[in-house]
C-alpha cells in the first residue's frame, strides 16, 4: 500500500485533537518526504545520530520529536532545532537541556517519561520523581524549559486490561497536574495499543509500524 494511503487510513482512526507523530526510525529520507508531501509534519526518531542525518537534509518546517533515551552528552546536538523531547527521565538530563537551551536562546518543550510498564528494561520516572521535577520547574529554576506533559509506554503484552490500567494510571496523574502546571500533552500509544491509549485520554500517538510497515533494522 502506498504510504500516503496508510497515512490517510491512520489519520481516519484518530479523533480530533489527537496528534499523530509518525515514527520514522529506520525509514529513509524518501519515505519521510512522501508523508511530508502528503501533509504530515510531526516525525519522531529515537536515535540522535539518525535524527541529525535526516534533519540536515529534510525540510526545515518538520517538527522533530525525540522519543528515545537521550544521553546528556548528545543534548547539545538537538537543542538548536528539536520541537519536543518526549524522553526526559532525570533531573540531571533536564539541567543539561536547560543549559543548552539557554545558550541557543530557545525554550524547549519536553515531556517527562513515566514508567508505567511492568518490564524493568524500560526507562522512566516514578510518579513521585515526576512530581518533584514539576515542582522544581515551577519554582523557576528552568526558565528555558516548558514541561508540556508526560509520555508513557505500556507493557508489551496481549493483556488489554493490563495495558488499559497502565495508560489509565498515567492519564489520572496527567489530569491531577494539568491545571497547576499548564500541561497539554499526553503522549501514549504506539501501533499495537494506540486505540486503548486514546480511550484512556491520550492526545498524542507515536506510530511507526502501522504507517510504514514492519521495520528492518539491517538496512539503516
Ligand atoms: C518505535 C517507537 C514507537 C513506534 O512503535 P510502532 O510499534 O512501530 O508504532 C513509539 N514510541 C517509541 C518510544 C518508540 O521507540
Amino acid at each position: 500500500m502506498p504510504l500516503t494511503n496508510s497515512l490517510d487510513l491512520t489519520l481516519k482512526t484518530l479523533p480530533i485533537g489527537v496528534t499523530l507523530v509518525a515514527v520514522s526510525k529506520t525509514r529513509s529520507v524518501n519515505e519521510i518526504l512522501e508523508l511530508y508531501n502528503a501533509g504530515q509534519r510531526n516525525f519522531g526518531e529515537n536515535k540522535v545520530q539518525e535524527l541529525l542525518q535526516k534533519q540536515e537534509v529534510l525540510p526545515k518546517d518538520i517538527q522533530w520529536h525525540l522519543i528515545g533515551h537521550l544521553q546528556k552528552n548528545k543534548v547539545k546536538y538537538i537543542v538548536p532545532f528539536i520541537y519536543m523531547i518526549h524522553s526526559v527521565d532525570s533531573l540531571d538530563l533536564l539541567k543539561v537541556i536547560q543549559k543548552e537551551a539557554e545558550k541557543n536562546n530557545r525554550t524547549i518543550s519536553i515531556l517527562l517519561e513515566i514508567k508505567i510498564a511492568v518490564e524493568d528494561t524500560k526507562y522512566g520516572l516514578s510518579f513521585e520523581d515526576a512530581s518533584f521535577i514539576l515542582s522544581e520547574v515551577k519554582s523557576g529554576k528552568f526558565p528555558n524549559i516548558k514541561i508540556k506533559g508526560f509520555m508513557g509506554m505500556a507493557s508489551f503484552s496481549d493483556n488489554k486490561e493490563q495495558i488499559k490500567n497502565e495508560f489509565s494510571s498515567l492519564s489520572s496523574f496527567y489530569l491531577q497536574h494539568k491545571e497547576e502546571h499548564n500541561l497539554d500533552t499526553l503522549s501514549m500509544g504506539m501501533s499495537n495499543d494506540y486505540p486503548i491509549a486514546i480511550e484512556c485520554g491520550s492526545n498524542m500517538v507515536r506510530i511507526g509500524t502501522k504507517l510504514f510497515g514492519a521495520r528492518n533494522y539491517t538496512n539503516i
